[in-house]
């Protein structure tokens, strides 16, 4: 029953009154590319740039070898779009020749958008091998930061990329509290904001996403975690602007009928999750859905508030 009723349910992202809520692909490689387009994606919400780095630790790779790469990728969503991240080095992802090795709080250090403003050239080449990738192609190209804090993280980045002259949106990604609480102005730089839960859920409960002892706090049904996507949600619809979702929370189909409550405007998760968001969606009103984000905030915990989503979604 289960799978027809997958089956049943194919085409765009969309509440069962209609209101729109794409479904994107988070890729890590050019090798998701083919399972995302089977899931019926809409596009790519977060192209991980990583692996291209870590392939060879001691340099960056070429303009011409990302340039390569990234066509691979923008040419598999002909009329869709593609949000491409730009290097996240640091922490987790470690990269010898851009991030520092002595640091006593990697996740609290020189990470992501940090090391590429230490590091401009490497920001440069990134940005100019997507435009040179993204030329004389119909794609909808966006490129975000990831690891923004304020809004001179955003102004900073946003000057990179028209000093390259990339013809594309420019976004910043949610993943620390203090870009959340203050959205609006961070807004006033770039053209849309995506949260990355993973890492809002880390710096909001300052508990290591590595650190399995902690992963309660890891949870992204905190209500705490759903005020900041709430907070930023609402700050992007003041300034009509999009605020989409890219981090683990997307993939939970109960938690995307929450998310888009709470006024995200698309969700991108791994492939295989797709058709189950797809159809979560596709049984519930935008109102219901806005009902079970309220149930879910006005909860004590992740687990309770879990409970409260469901319950309204089921009718109970
Ligand atoms: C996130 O932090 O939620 C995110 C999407 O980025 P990553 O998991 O690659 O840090
Ligand atoms: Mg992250």
């Amino acid at each position: 029953e289960r799978l027809t009723a997958l089956a049943a349910v194919s085409g765009p992202g969309a509440t069962s009154d209609g209101h729109k809520v794409p479904l994107l692909a988070n890729v890590g490689s050019p090798a998701d590319v083919q399972a995302a387009v089977e899931a019926g994606a809409e596009g790519v919400g977060l192209f991980r740039t990583e692996f291209l780095f870590l392939e060879d630790g001691a340099a960056a790779p070429s303009v011409e070898r990302q340039a390569k790469v990234y066509r691979q990728v923008l040419e598999a969503f002909p009329q869709g779009r593609v949000v491409v991240r730009v290097l996240d080095a640091g922490a987790d992802k470690p990269l010898g020749f851009l991030t520092p090795a002595d640091e006593p709080n990697p996740a609290l250090g020189v990470r992501g958008l940090r090391a590429l403003l230490d590091h401009p050239e490497v920001l440069r080449d990134q940005l100019s091998a997507l435009a040179r990738a993204a030329a004389g192609l119909p794609v909808y190209l966006e490129v975000m930061a990831p690891m923004v804090a304020d809004r001179a993280d955003a102004a900073a980045f946003a000057e990179v990329c028209r000093a390259v002259g990339l013809r594309a949106k420019c976004g910043v990604m949610v993943e620390i509290p203090s870009a959340a609480l203050r959205a609006r102005s961070v807004l006033q730089e770039v053209e849309f904001l995506s949260l990355g839960t993973n890492d809002l859920a880390q710096y909001t409960f300052a508990a290591d996403r590595q650190v399995g002892a902690v992963s309660r706090l890891q949870d992204p049904w905190q209500p705490a975690l759903l005020d900041l996507v709430a907070l930023a949600a609402e700050a992007a619809r003041a300034e009509g602007k999009g605020c989409g979702v890219c981090g683990e929370a997307a993939a939970d189909p109960v938690l995307a009928c929450v998310l888009t409550g709470l006024g995200v405007t698309s969700l991108s998760m791994g492939a295989s999750a797709i058709p189950y968001v797809r159809e979560a969606l596709a049984r519930h009103t935008l109102a219901q859905c806005e009902r079970a984000a309220s149930a879910a905030r006005a909860a004590d915990g992740a687990g309770q508030a879990r409970s409260a989503a469901h319950a309204v979604l089921s009718g109970e």
